[in-house]
């Protein structure tokens, strides 16, 4: 009975805890993982054609899938989501037998697979695709109208997978090579999508907007913007040349789009001089009008921000430096650097995306505006920090980490920049990042040896701290006969992070660990310590 009690006991401690962990399905891990029937083939060239009725939200089409044989096998896995259905698959023009559990459809190939050729599949599909509620965060088709009453339409999927409105490989790890993107629409509407327009064919009621990209891009990249858009542009001469940057914005709207997408070019030049050339030169850059608030589409960077500074008007740092700028001119460009130019292979390691964007916020503040103006807003976003649960996600189930990977990552990153005492040195290794991982899908793990190596630091512990936990660093002090004694709690292993405080405005390093130290502070007299503000730590003085 003792014995039953103590297990009953033991249940009520460990269930609450095990209810707030996620529970994940066999879909999960078909959509998260590289399963055998996704990793035998690796991605060339997609040909979407897809044809869309706003007015019976509709679309039908086909996706041509280029593959490179890496080893043998005869079964091949394709995404797409219900309520969308396959009509036929073929090869070679032979229609071919699939199985479908839930999203994932396991299409069976006739003709022998031998490695290092190169085959294609041609998959046809049709359907009411989902309806975004909350677009970007939900994801799917935004069916809007726009104030003359004109369809108004545009897709979004990031977490959720392109394969909620088309067939493809829907796992990051493996980036398509290049892509086409036809998109035939009713005759009075225009569709932008990524890339360079190459080609509109005229029907007898719709036209067929013929994109291309010539540059690897990512899965929840690729979309259709449909609308009664104008259009304006400028030559930006960038670091490799002239660089096209073209604006697609509602007819109304094109007078509060000259003024407002100035800063397109601006954004430009501070992101260029901090991350390196822009990565798609041959698509071009563009912005593009949506019925929702944005996304870092690839070279098509949607814009929803009711032509306002500030995220929907407001400033997220509460400093005032955040109405300096278009919250999603900046921010969703910046991910042309970390998330479509640098992308990781699994959405638990958002950060690489997120983190690093959220802080190129404060170096667009920088490069304008100058170190104190970034650090204030850096600073002040903490207060949206939540720790509730660690940055990264779970490997695996297509399962992301905290919301916390924006600005405790973007103050993580403003931290380590103090460690190095070089600003210049910190811009060489941000453009180093972009040159290193150029047009690549990478892990967590290979962007900190990276950082580890070029800041001549061990970031080991640094980034176990704050990505993989909720912890946030104590610094404790006591102040006792001209002497600081110090040390570090609410730490990780091997945590010994240095720190810059003033004492008595002289400037100097301590070296905390987990165990207590002492240094002699060489000035007489009553001291004031002041920890510096721009390390993301708590600060207990305990002579207070
Ligand atoms: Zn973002």
């Amino acid at each position: 009975m003792i014995r039953f009690l103590l297990q009953i006991c033991i249940l009520l401690i460990v269930l609450p805890v095990y209810c707030q962990a996620p529970i994940f399905t066999a879909q999960d891990t078909l959509r998260g993982s590289i399963t055998d029937e996704r990793a035998w083939w690796d991605l060339s060239y997609y040909n979407l054609d897809i044809e869309v009725n706003p007015e019976e939200r509709y679309i039908s089409g086909r996706n041509t899938i280029r593959y490179k044989v890496l080893s043998e096998n005869q079964v091949i896995q394709i995404d797409l989501q219900s309520p969308l259905t396959i009509t036929k698959i073929t090869q070679d023009g032979y229609d071919l037998v699939f199985n479908s559990i839930g999203n994932a459809h396991w299409v069976t190939l006739l003709k022998p697979q031998k490695i290092g050729e190169y085959n294609e599949l041609i998959v046809n599909y049709l359907g009411r695709p989902k309806e975004a509620d909350n677009a970007p965060w939900d994801g799917g088709f935004s069916w809007s109208t726009d104030k003359n009453g004109n369809p108004f339409v545009a897709t979004s999927c990031q977490g959720l997978g392109a394969s909620v409105w088309w067939p493809n490989k829907d796992h990051m790890y493996d980036e398509v090579d290049s892509m086409a993107i036809n998109v035939t629409v009713p005759k009075n509407l225009m569709d932008v999508s990524n890339g360079r327009l190459r080609e509109i064919e005229e029907g007898a009621n719709s036209k067929t907007y013929h994109w291309f990209v010539a540059n690897p891009i990512n899965n929840y990249g690729v979309n259709v913007n449909i609308g009664d858009y104008v259009y304006f542009g400028e030559i930006f001469e960038g670091e490799n040349g002239p660089l096209s940057m073209d604006y697609y914005v509602l007819r109304d709207n094109l007078d509060l789009a000259e003024k407002q997408f100035k800063q397109a070019g601006l954004m430009m030049e501070a992101f260029e001089h901090w991350f390196g050339p822009y990565p798609f030169y041959e698509d071009g850059f563009k912005l593009v009008e949506v019925p929702y608030l944005g996304m870092e589409h690839q070279s098509s960077v949607t814009y929803g921000n009711k032509y306002q500074n500030g995220y929907l008007g407001t400033d997220l740092s509460g400093s005032g430096w955040g109405l300096k700028f278009d919250f999603i001119i900046i921010h969703e460009s910046g991910h042309e650097w970390f998330a479509n130019n640098i992308t990781y292979k699994d959405i638990a390691d958002m950060w690489i995306h997120e983190s690093f964007t959220a802080y190129s916020e404060n170096l667009y503040l920088d490069y304008y505006f100058g170190p104190e103006a970034s650090a204030e807003y850096v600073i002040g976003t903490r207060s949206r920090i939540r720790n509730d649960r660690p940055i990264i996600g779970i490997y695996g189930v297509n399962y992301k980490g905290s919301g916390d990977m924006y600005y405790k990552g973007a103050n993580m990153l403003h931290t380590l920049r103090q460690l190095l005492e070089d600003d210049e040195k910190w811009r060489q290794i941000l453009r180093g990042l972009n040159k290193e991982f150029y047009h690549q899908t990478v892990t967590t793990n290979q962007i900190e040896n990276y950082l580890s190596e070029q800041t001549n630091i061990d970031l080991t512990a640094f980034f176990n701290q704050y990505l993989r936990t909720t912890q946030i660093p104590v610094l404790e002090f006591s102040l006792q006969n001209n002497a600081i004694k110090y040390r570090y709690t609410n730490i990780v292993r091997d945590f010994d992070m240095p720190v810059r405080i003033k004492v008595n405005d002289h400037e100097q390093w301590l070296f905390p660990k987990a165990e207590w130290q002492t240094e002699n502070l060489n000035n007489k007299g009553s001291n004031e310590v002041l920890v510096d503000e721009n390390f993301y730590i708590l600060v207990k003085n305990l002579s207070d």
